[in-house]
């Protein structure tokens, strides 16, 4: 696909996880011509969990692509252009419309909803990012079932981490979750499940200090944050779950931040740029789920609509608090 201009569409929408396509589909119900930009796989994170049991209307619970893949479609239904790109810049120019430009294209738009979610942490030791794809996971969803047999770890303590846990113990031989505290930072029900697991192990106290191996993680180096003591510790996978960080890199000078990079909005999903709106994971905010996602994507698309009916107005800095 070559360069192509969309001129003054009425939204840009920023990623396709549960926030940019809630968004998308409002905008296109309201008859806003909508063109969502992703640059990785729809359906964001949500899409690479295997199972949503706490998604509203699915009392079974449901996998997290057949969500996503839901929301996509109902998307598209009204009229939603998709673009598969990674943006790399956005400017706003004298008549408050916006420049959304990514290697593949580049649209000008009356509104944007950043809805770009995080990018995992990395743990930062030798060995992660040459063994990537080949033993380094950041997904046990997507990673997992080649791992049938195999002796894994999983670095975290928190939700995503057991989560990993418990899916990896379905498939690997024995899974052993690597902590630096004694207690886990995952809710109460997550660590019974893990608790009572038979293949379920833990290192407490203990950091990954050297992932080892040529072409596939051979062994991994772990040292006891209490005494120093290092040991080696053989796996044939490692999955990495420390949490996640936003992904504002493409916006940095026109929204503020709090001190961790999640983007200010106020409750209204307005950033401190006028008519640059942000929504779900990336946002500063108490709760990142699915459910939170979704009705941030609704709201910013009704105020992406409000703010184009009132003439793009410029509202003062001091509205946008977190
Ligand atoms: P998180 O809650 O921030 O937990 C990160 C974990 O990694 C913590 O246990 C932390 O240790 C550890 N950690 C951080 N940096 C580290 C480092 N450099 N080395 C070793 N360990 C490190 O992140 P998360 O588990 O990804 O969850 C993010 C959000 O998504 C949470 O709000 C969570 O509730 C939500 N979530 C929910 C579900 C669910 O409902 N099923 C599933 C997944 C995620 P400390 O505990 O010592 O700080």
């Amino acid at each position: 696909m070559g360069l192509y201009e969309g001129l003054d569409m009425d939204v840009a929408v920023i990623g396709a996880g549960p926030a940019g396509l809630s968004a998308a589909l409002y905008a296109g119900r309201a008859k806003l011509s909508t063109v969502v930009i992703e640059q990785g796989a729809p359906g964001g994170q949500a899409a690479t969990t295997h199972w949503i049991e706490n998604y509203p209307g699915f009392p079974e619970g449901i996998s997290g692509p057949d969500l996503m893949q839901r929301m996509e479609e109902q998307a598209r239904k009204f009229d939603v252009e998709f673009v598969y790109a990674g943006v790399n810049s956005i400017s706003r120019d004298s008549r408050g419309y916006f420049s959304v430009i990514s290697d593949e294209s580049e649209y000008t738009a009356k509104t944007v909803i950043v809805a770009t979610g995080t990018i995992p942490r990395k743990l930062g030791v030798s060995g992660e990012d040459k063994l990537r794809g080949m033993g380094v996971s950041y997904c046990a969803t997507c990673d997992g079932p080649f791992f049938r047999g195999k002796e894994v770890l999983v670095v975290g303590g928190g939700d995503s981490a057991i989560v990993e846990a418990l899916f990896l113990a379905k498939f690997a031989s024995r899974v052993t979750v690597v902590h630096r505290r004694g207690e886990l930072r995952a809710t109460k029900a997550l660590q019974d499940d893990a608790f009572t697991n038979p293949r379920i192990g833990f290192y407490w106290h203990s950091v990954v200090s050297e992932i080892l191996g040529d072409s596939k993680v051979e062994g991994i180096m772990i040292k006891d944050v209490r005494t120093g003591d290092a040991k080696l510790v053989e796996a044939d996978g490692i999955f990495v779950a420390i949490g996640s960080r936003p992904d504002t890199k493409f916006i940095e000078t026109m929204v503020d931040t709090d001190e961790r990079g999640y983007i200010l909005t106020d409750d209204r999903m307005r950033t401190r740029t006028p008519g640059l709106l942000a929504a779900g994971d990336v946002r500063a905010k108490s709760l990142r789920q699915v459910v939170t996602a979704v009705s941030d994507g609704a709201i910013a698309a009704v105020e992406a609509e409000r703010y184009m009916s009132e003439g793009g107005r410029i509202y003062p800095k001091d509205t946008v608090s977190p």
